[in-house]
């Protein structure tokens, strides 16, 4: 028998999460092929609070516990995510991982998490104490490191309504159109009012242990005519090719820089 706790309450898992030390357990998905201490389970997907999706005016609300199966058929969930996520492994994972895993597990090729990082999505996390609120980028260091405390589970995640409705860009390249982690992939968000960049941001996976936005050169584009841009994508793709870190994986850092690269200039071809 599996050894661990099933509390009917957040109230009543951030309480255990506090006693004890106990290993959050949600769809499972990733815990199930890695090696763990032998700390009992603390069983998250019986909490209807960590399994819905809200609307509250400022932010779309995700709970931790939702799987990317309800994500995509719920009608609040912003297209990008929905993108990002329905090309996740297969049916079967989708139906069993969450957000609340996807961040947790902080792999540098989540692929829920590019989108929060390109939507500057929070994340709020409560204990039995206090809960608190922090942007994704503050919760995710680098591969296999967040700034989770022991005593603290993943509740929620907030979308910005605003980056919600806005037009995006995302791509993911993968081994094969199924069952692939990503390679790369590029996220972003924004907007053109009357020919001009209002808004524009762009997050990369695969190329470092972690995911890459660069604000000043998001800042260097936004207040730009976008006939501007397209006449000289080239200053902005080097910018982003300097600044870029690409490593040797399954694939080259050559092939990494070349792909996030014309991904960077098809993304600039787009707005409009
Ligand atoms: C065959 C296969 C293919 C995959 N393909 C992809 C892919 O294409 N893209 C992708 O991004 N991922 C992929 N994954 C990884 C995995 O499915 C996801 O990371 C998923 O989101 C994990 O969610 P889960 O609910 O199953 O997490 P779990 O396995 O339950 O937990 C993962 C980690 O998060 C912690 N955790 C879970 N919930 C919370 C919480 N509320 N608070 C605090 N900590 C928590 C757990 O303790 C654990 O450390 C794949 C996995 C498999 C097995």
């Amino acid at each position: 028998m599996v050894n661990g706790y099933t509390p009917k309450t957040l109230q009543e898992a951030v309480e255990i999460r506090a006693r004890e030390s106990v290993i959050p357990y949600a769809g499972g998905t990733d815990i199930m092929v890695q090696q763990k201490n032998n700390a009992p389970y603390l069983f998250l997907n019986k909490l209807e609070e960590l399994k819905e999706i809200k609307d509250d005016g400022e932010y779309i609300r995700i709970g931790a516990a939702v799987t990317f199966t309800q994500a995509i058929e719920n009608e609040l969930v912003p297209q990008l995510m929905k993108e990002s996520v329905s090309r996740i492994a297969a049916p079967a994972i989708r139906n069993a991982g969450t957000f609340g895993g996807n961040l947790g597990n902080s792999s540098d090729k989540a692929d829920s998490v590019l989108a929060e990082f390109a939507m500057d999505a929070r994340v709020r996390l409560v204990s039995e104490k206090e809960e608190r609120v922090i942007p994704v980028e503050e919760f995710f260091v680098k591969r296999g490191e967040n700034t989770l405390q022991d005593d603290e589970l993943i509740a929620e995640i907030l979308l910005p309504k605003d980056k919600c409705e806005k037009p995006y860009y995302y791509k993911k390249v993968g081994g094969r159109n199924a069952l692939a982690i990503s390679r790369i992939a590029l996220a972003g968000v924004y907007e053109v009012k009357n020919g001009v960049v209002a808004d524009f941001s762009a997050a990369v996976i695969g190329g470092a242990a972690k995911f890459q936005r660069f604000k000043e050169i998001e800042e260097a584009i936004i207040g730009k005519p976008v006939d501007q841009i397209r006449a000289n994508p080239d200053e902005y793709v080097k910018m982003y090719a300097e600044k870029l870190v690409f490593t040797r994986g399954r694939v080259s850092a050559e092939y990494r820089r070349t792909v996030s690269t014309n991904l960077i200039k098809d993304y600039l071809a787009t707005l409009e």
